[in-house]
């Protein structure tokens, strides 16, 4: 294997003082479990930069498909590593380097040296300027451009040299970790994956509640969404799961309530026990997949309707955003395939023919009175059956 270690990159902005070495650690403890299973290595802080060193083989597209997982990388250079740093062995090291990555082809370069051991005989000046030479006379199709450089070789000299000129992209946003929990409500469909995603990307540890209802959907349909959370889970770090049995309080909702008004009275049951076992669990927030306009449970008034209930925020990323984006990215992060297998999911049940679009508050709470005998008992039975499994990821 060419590459004995990776150089990590992450956004510096703003990190400062104990918020640095927080989002650093949070970052190492995320790249280790990324890697867990895919090889041996070390991951180490040296002078505010993050090195993966590789001490068994691995598999490189896999290790950089899984870098690219973690949030807070914002590229992931491979590096090559020369042991003695005597002149000779740097030159043919780095030659040889350059010849498998970048062939017979013409291209432009500049070399840009650091040396971390001020013992070196070199300075990096001349370490520069030296390689540049070596490389023209090596490969006579190279030319130096010190302003726009087709590749920017590094070279770094500590108590080995490590020499690297590749970045590959990683995601960007920050460590999860690093910015609380919130309560994700997860269904089987293409939206909520997508949006658990996007709060876990700010660094978001992510919990999951699903709500089913047996016999009306099917256990395939709970595995699809366990799949889901697992999807996700492979960008969030594992995801504990609450599924609860929803089933008695659609039916008294169905029985007692008006039926065009069983979404938003149902929504709204959601949120709260959503709520319930955020706060038990130590969440900061809600998530869902709404965008306004979708459906008619997404209208501004349902959404005012749903949200009435929480006293915690609720974060809905994709807000905004057209069923496309959504779609390109449940596709980017592996989601859509799964998203779209059939299976009902609890809501499409007992949807009405002609739900409101424009719910009035006032009009759902005198509804909801109806419910005042059972609710309460139903609620607590439903949060006390909860089943909870933790989601490792995919
Ligand atoms: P999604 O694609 O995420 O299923 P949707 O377009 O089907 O969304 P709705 O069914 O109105 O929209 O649901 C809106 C949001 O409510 C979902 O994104 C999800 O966060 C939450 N939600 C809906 N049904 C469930 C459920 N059965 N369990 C948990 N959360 C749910
Ligand atoms: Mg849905």
């Amino acid at each position: 294997m060419m590459f004995k270690a990776f150089l990590i990159k992450y956004g510096e902005i703003g990190l400062k003082g104990k918020n640095r070495y927080l989002f650093e650690d949070a970052l190492m403890r995320q790249i280790r479990f990324a890697l867990d299973g895919a090889g041996e290595f070390s991951v180490n802080k040296e002078q505010g930069r993050i090195f993966v060193d590789a001490l068994s083989d691995y598999d490189y597209d896999e290790v950089l498909e899984r870098l690219g997982r973690v949030f807070g990388i914002v590229a992931i250079c491979p590096v090559v590593e020369c042991e003695d740093n005597s002149w000779d062995s740097l030159t043919k090291v780095t030659g040889d380097y350059v010849a498998s990555v970048y062939g017979d082809k013409p291209f432009t370069f500049k070399v840009e040296s650091r040396r971390a051991d001020k013992r070196y005989p070199k300075k990096s000046m001349e370490i520069s300027a030296d390689m540049g030479e070596y490389l023209l006379d090596r490969f006579p199709q190279a030319t130096v451009d010190v302003h726009h450089p087709q590749v920017l070789l590094n070279i770094e000299i500590r108590e080995k040299t490590y020499i690297y000129s590749l970045s590959v992209p990683g995601p960007g946003g920050m460590p999860v970790g690093t910015n609380g929990k919130a309560m994700l409500l997860l269904s089987g469909g293409i939206d909520s994956p997508v949006a658990g995603y996007m709060i876990a990307k700010r660094g978001v540890r992510i919990d999951a509640v699903y709500f089913h209802a047996p016999p009306y959907t099917s256990e395939r349909a709970k595995q699809k969404v366990i799949d889901l959370a697992r999807i996700v889970a492979r960008y969030a770090g594992p995801i504990k799961l609450n599924i609860i049995n929803f089933t008695d309080i659609q039916l008294a909702i169905y029985e007692k309530c008006p039926h065009d008004e069983l979404t938003i009275i149902m929504r709204r049951y959601m949120m709260k026990i959503a709520e319930h076992i955020a706060k038990e669990d130590g969440c900061l927030g809600l998530i869902t997949g709404e965008s306004i306009g979708q459906v008619a449970s997404q209208t501004m008034q349902s959404l005012a309707a749903t949200n009435e209930v929480c006293t915690m925020p609720v974060y809905r990323p994709v807000i905004g955003f057209d069923k496309n984006d959504i779609v390109d990215i449940s596709q980017k992060i592996g989601a859509f395939e799964t998203s779209i297998l059939p299976f009902e999911d609890c809501c499409t049940i007992f949807v009405a023919k002609h739900p409101v679009t424009k719910p009035n508050i006032r009009a759902i709470q005198r509804s909801e009175h109806h419910l005042d005998d059972v609710i309460d008992g139903l609620m607590e039975t439903a949060l006390n059956t909860r089943e909870v499994l933790l989601c490792e990821p995919m």
